[in-house]
């Protein structure tokens, strides 16, 4: 791994280390990019990293850029929920904070956004996440779509034909506007049903890019065996991965 776009640190409050230890661990294995992709904050609701914390976030991360733009490229972003109500302010970090990678990692889903992808599951919900992302990356927002199959998660029947047709709607629309997918070393870590063999064989019908996104919560993660697996599973698959994201 050159690069990583998928990046989580003690400010989003699940993740452990400062930004800067995330930046000198980089260094030190020869990444060459590096995104920090905190979830992003909303106005109302529930934020990982609080509203009221952005400036406090966003000048420390200005700061970090800054000291090590010699030795890498610190990329600003953030993993987004789709929420169509809060695009203007996703917008807003783009267009006035430099947010260069906003990814669409999309966990709460249905109208009210109160389904989780990490809970048990109806096959009809399968549906419903697919439309919202493919939704979602139709507003042109988002550099890649992180975990695309993270709705496999507590899904009682396994790789069925709801779940294939869920995920070749993800990966036809993927295609169609030409945006990576992610194999995300996150659910490797925890154990989850992502990334999916079965998915990942079948998205090789299409015509994809590629990118393995640590997902990283702590600074080791971004150099440690689930990225290895992963790239491994890119292998056995014969996915090409793209390392330097354009
Ligand atoms: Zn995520
Ligand atoms: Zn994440």
């Amino acid at each position: 791994m050159i690069a990583n776009y998928h990046t989580h640190s003690r400010w989003c409050r699940h993740g452990k280390g400062e930004l800067e230890d995330f930046v000198q661990e980089a260094i030190h294995h020869g990444l060459k990019e590096i995104a920090f992709t905190e979830h992003v904050p909303h106005r109302e609701g529930f934020s990982w990293l609080p509203w009221e914390e952005f400036p406090m976030y966003d000048h420390a991360l200005n700061e970090v850029k800054q000291r090590f733009k010699d030795q890498i490229r610190v990329i600003k972003g953030f993993e987004c929920e789709y929420y169509p109500e809060d695009c203007d302010v996703y917008r807003m970090f783009i267009e006035e904070y430099g947010y260069e990678m906003l990814i669409l990692g999309h966990h709460n889903y249905g109208a009210a956004h109160d389904h989780s992808v990490f809970r048990t599951k109806p096959e009809e919900d399968l549906f419903i996440y697919a439309e919202e992302v493919c939704a979602g990356l139709e507003s042109g927002l988002f550099r890649f779509v992180a975990h695309p199959d993270c709705v496999l998660e507590k899904y009682a029947g396994g790789w069925d034909d709801a779940a294939e047709q869920a995920m070749r709607m993800i990966f036809a629309q993927c295609e169609k506007l030409d945006i990576p997918v992610e194999i995300n070393c996150g659910g490797i870590r925890s154990h989850r049903a992502y990334p999916s063999e079965d998915a990942f064989r079948l998205s090789g019908e299409y015509k994809l890019r590629y990118l393995v996104g640590s997902d990283a919560h702590r600074p080791q993660d971004l150099n440690d065996y689930a990225v290895q697996a992963a790239e491994d599973m890119a292998e056995r698959l014969n996915l090409t991965v793209t390392q330097i994201l354009k």
